[in-house]
């Protein structure tokens, strides 16, 4: 069996390119689209994509939903809504959420490959190193107990915060 942290893989680059099982969409409530790399996904993917969103009513922060890809290289495309962040506790627990949602999820529907951009690290003004930090533990925890996923791949789309992610993974890796 591979070990978690070996599933582990960081690029840099546009999300919407990437012909793995699953992307994530770092959504808001609606699920009707937005800015940053909610419009990059729904622009690539075509108008398709919004009508099956239409159908799913929303999710909560911390929540995650599964549609097609549609025109994109990947199969499925999985929404979570991050935290709005604001310094809290909640927002922690509310990103961790997020990663184990969207991770059950890719390993119910049988995806064996996905790919996170930063989620709430946006707009939503989650600081990258503490967002790093969740989002490897929360992965790390899951593939623990779970080992049908076979690679987690963080997309980075400045090279300065893929470099706070593979110094993160690294130091993960010696510990
Ligand atoms: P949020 O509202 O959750 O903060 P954003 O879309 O504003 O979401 O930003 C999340 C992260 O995604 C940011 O680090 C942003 O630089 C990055 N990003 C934006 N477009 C893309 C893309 N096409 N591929 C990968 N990452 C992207």
């Amino acid at each position: 069996m591979t070990a978690p942290i070996e599933k582990l893989e960081v690029r840099q680059g546009d999300i919407t390119r990437l012909a793995v099982d699953a992307i994530v969409n770092a959504a808001n409530r609606s699920l009707l689209g937005g800015g940053g790399v909610d419009g990059a996904i729904h622009r690539a993917a075509g108008p398709e994509l919004l009508a099956e969103c239409r159908t799913l009513g929303g999710c909560p922060t911390g929540e995650a939903r599964l549609t097609m890809g549609y025109r994109l290289p990947a199969r499925y495309v999985i929404h979570t809504v991050g935290p709005v962040y604001r310094g809290r506790h909640e927002d922690a627990r509310l990103l961790t959420s997020c990663y184990r949602h969207s991770l059950a999820l890719a390993a119910q529907r049988g995806a064996r490959t996905i790919a996170f951009p930063a989620v709430s690290c946006g707009v939503y003004g989650y600081p990258i190193e503490a967002a790093c930090g969740i989002a490897v533990d929360a992965t790390l925890a899951y593939l623990a107990e779970e080992d049908r996923i076979e690679r987690v791949i963080y997309v980075l789309f400045s090279a300065s915060d893929r470099r706070i992610y593979e110094d993160h993974i690294a130091r993960r890796g010696q510990a």
